[in-house]
């Protein structure tokens, strides 16, 4: 009993420094993937961006590191960002979090490839308003091979499931339907949204990348989950445009207009994903039971 315990814990300790380790090269691919001519992996070693000194093992662990230095440049002092640390927190709860739920296993592999994924499109798109191909598109590809690998209920919904199963269709084909379907929704929901606004206020309002990144959302969570997360995402960028706005950080739209500070889609969309990966579920259920209906 107790050496089970103790295995868990160690198993779980394990799974959070592998997680911070994810991070920590995640950081890496935040600030070079987007930067033209910046290979990933050349120079191997970690720099400072503001002296470009490489940076040692020792102050490179991480969280650790940047609570040891109080935040700061070993070398040149200067304040080093905190969402370096967060971003290696983020990474590490979600391993967690995702290894309490699947354990070891495909889908524990590949919605942590795709959640970091989130969250590395996520802060690029903060920076420097771009949701990269590169990153978003190889991980579409991956949410269809998951869909097939490992089929989920989730993803075309109880209800087809039940259906098409007694019709004979094997599961992987009726998960692999319901994500390709979530796909299709995905884009062309967002595709569709900004097509009206641009007809309405002859600008953008939404950049290139967010239809395709609602596309791997829906891959990955299937059709029923894109109107909640489109749902979530706006209440979540409303929230933030008014914080912006009463703290005076962005000037507020003159009457009949929108405001003209740009801000970007793909964060909210990513952390209502990653929300609706967790607690979906639970929110279905409990909607299917309160207007009566047998999920
Ligand atoms: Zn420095």
């Amino acid at each position: 009993m107790f050496l089970t315990g103790a295995a868990d814990v160690a198993m779980c300790v394990a799974v959070f420094v592998l997680g911070m380790a994810v991070g920590s090269f995640l950081n890496v691919v935040i600030y070079r993937l987007p930067r033209d001519g910046m290979s990933i992996v050349r120079p191997l070693r970690s720099f400072c961006p503001n002296c470009l000194v490489p940076i040692a093992w020792y102050d490179n662990i991480p969280i650790l590191s940047w609570l040891l230095l109080r935040g700061r440049c070993r070398s040149c002092h200067k304040p080093i960002h905190f969402r370096y640390p967060l971003v290696e927190l983020i990474c590490a709860l979600l391993a967690l979090s995702l290894y309490s739920i699947y354990g070891i296993s495909f889908r524990l592999f590949f919605l942590y490839y795709f959640t970091i994924c989130l969250v590395a499109i996520a802060f690029i798109d903060l920076d420097l308003m771009v949701i990269p191909d590169q990153l978003n598109l190889p991980t579409m590809f991956l949410g269809l091979l998951l869909s097939i690998i490992s089929p989920d209920v989730q993803l075309s919904g109880f209800l087809l499931w039940d259906k098409w199963s007694l019709m004979g269709w094997p599961p992987y084909l009726i998960s692999l339907f319901g994500s390709i379907m979530g796909g299709l929704l995905g884009f062309f929901a967002l595709f569709f949204l900004s097509w009206i606004y641009l007809k309405w206020r002859k600008r953008k309002g939404m950049g290139d990348g967010d239809p395709l990144l609602l596309a791997t959302i829906g891959v990955f969570l299937g059709w029923r989950a894109i109107f909640p997360v489109i749902m979530i995402a706006t209440i979540l960028a409303l929230a933030v445009i008014v914080f912006l706005i009463f703290s005076g950080r962005i000037p507020q739209a003159r009457k009949g207009e929108g405001s003209l500070t740009p801000i970007p889609f793909g964060p909210f969309l990513s952390l209502a994903a990653i929300l609706w990966l967790f607690y979906g579920e639970a929110v279905t259920n409990w909607y299917y039971n309160f207007m009566g209906l047998a999920s």
